[in-house]
């Protein structure tokens, strides 16, 4: 038969692997990292201590191991609250976990049942489990690849279903056993599960981390920081990909491009500082009066593109005045107090049978060139 104290070292032995993994992640500065790094040490060390059971008095391999474990268990759940922006551990969890202590202090020393034990210790676990496995399910951003996620749902439901039911099976004395270390199947099979779940867990917490750290870095290529807008790679990527489909579906599609008008005597009279804070404030604006389908770049410096599908060229030169009117009318209220009115001009034109995206581009463009030469702050059609 395969000794308990086999499979707890091996625990051990993934355990500081998947430290060593997600030790590397730590400069990433990931929320949830630091708690799942101190969950798998806390881990570690009570692990050791279940190994040590038979060498060891009892308020080592016990008290101290079940409370220590427990604990590391709950920083795990801690780091997955702080991973998907959650609120901090409750309070009640930690009360759950005294409660779990003074149990442990009754059933080992004034009526000593390590059925009783192993009854509360798997029903915290499966508590905590379950609770990984929910705020995980619940995590997903869409859009994002569900692999990782679906893992540690996975991961974390197996370890709770088996840790209820090894509790519900020595609570309502299905099974007995004498010591924790007691190499019969039932043991072997509930220890082997219940353990090995937690460094598949780190190893699933190891891909969440990755999964962020790919999102990050997608959004910094795809997304100007300073106004929000997509940047020109990624906008022109996404305005050919709309493009194909207004054409598979006989469907209109307009662009606008856009320029901000005397941009450079903003940043002369203001300060460069207070040139940024205008052009974040334009994207503020058209973010929020764009509809969600249409796709808003910056193409460079001041200059900016909308592209609005199943839009004809009327339309699209109305919604780009009403956005005119707007940003004339309003103004920006720059961090100094002061309100900087400043305007933009722009050319918008639909697309033809047959032109490339560049094409259709090109002549928004120079309707753009138009409305400047016509005095700028206004809008006209290709
Ligand atoms: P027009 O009305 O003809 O468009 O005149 P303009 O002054 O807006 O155009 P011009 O192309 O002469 O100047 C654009 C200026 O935008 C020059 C550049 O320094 C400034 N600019 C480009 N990118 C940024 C940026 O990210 N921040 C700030 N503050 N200024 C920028
Ligand atoms: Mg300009
Ligand atoms: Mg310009």
């Amino acid at each position: 038969m395969l000794d308990p104290v086999n499979i707890l070292i091996v625990t051990v032995l993934s355990g500081i692997m998947s430290m060593a993994v997600l030790g590397s992640l730590r400069p990433a500065a990931i929320p949830g990292v630091g708690y799942w790094i101190s969950g798998n040490t806390l881990a570690i060390v009570g692990l050791v201590l279940f190994a040590l059971q038979r060498a060891t008095p009892l308020y080592l391999s016990v008290m101290i191991a079940n409370g220590i474990f427990s604990i590391a268990v709950l920083q795990m759940l801690q780091g997955c609250r702080q991973f998907f922006g959650r609120r901090p551990i409750e309070f009640g969890e930690y009360v759950c976990w005294a409660a779990m202590m003074i149990g442990f202090l009754c059933w080992t020393y004034v009526v000593p049942d390590i059925n009783a034990r192993i009854l509360l210790a798997s029903l915290f676990h499966a508590y905590v489990y379950a609770s990984v496995g929910w705020i995980t399910y619940k995590g997903h951003i869409p859009g994002r690849p569900k692999y990782s996620y679906h893992f540690v749902t996975a991961t974390a439901s197996l370890g709770a279903l088996g840790h209820l039911s090894r509790g519900l099976l020595y609570g309502f004395g299905v099974v007995h056993q004498t010591a924790l270390l007691q190499p019969n199947v039932v043991n072997v099979a509930f220890l082997g599960l219940g353990i090995l779940a937690l460094p598949s867990l780190s190893i699933g917490m190891v891909m969440l981390a990755h999964d962020r750290m790919a999102e990050r870095l997608e959004r910094w290529a795809n997304i100007d920081e300073l106004t929000g807008a997509l940047t020109r790679r990624a906008f022109l990527a996404r305005a050919e990909a709309r493009l194909a489909q207004a054409l598979a579906n006989g469907t209109r599609l307009s662009i606008a491009i856009i320029d901000i008008d005397h941009f450079k005597s903003i940043n002369d009279e203001h300060g460069h500082a207070c040139g940024d804070e205008v052009l974040a404030h334009f994207g503020r604006v058209v973010a929020a009066n764009i509809r969600a389908t249409d796709l808003f770049g910056r193409l460079g410096g001041e200059e900016f593109a909308v592209l609005c599908p199943a839009t004809g060229r009327a339309d699209a030169v109305e919604q780009l005045d009403r956005l005119r009117t707007k940003i004339a009318g309003g103004g920006c209220l720059l961090s100094d107090g002061e309100r900087l009115v400043y305007t933009f001009s722009a050319g918008a034109d639909e697309h033809r049978r047959g032109e490339t995206l560049a094409h259709l581009m090109a002549r928004a463009d120079a309707a753009l060139y138009a409305a400047k030469a016509r005095g700028r702050n206004r809008v006209m059609a290709g």
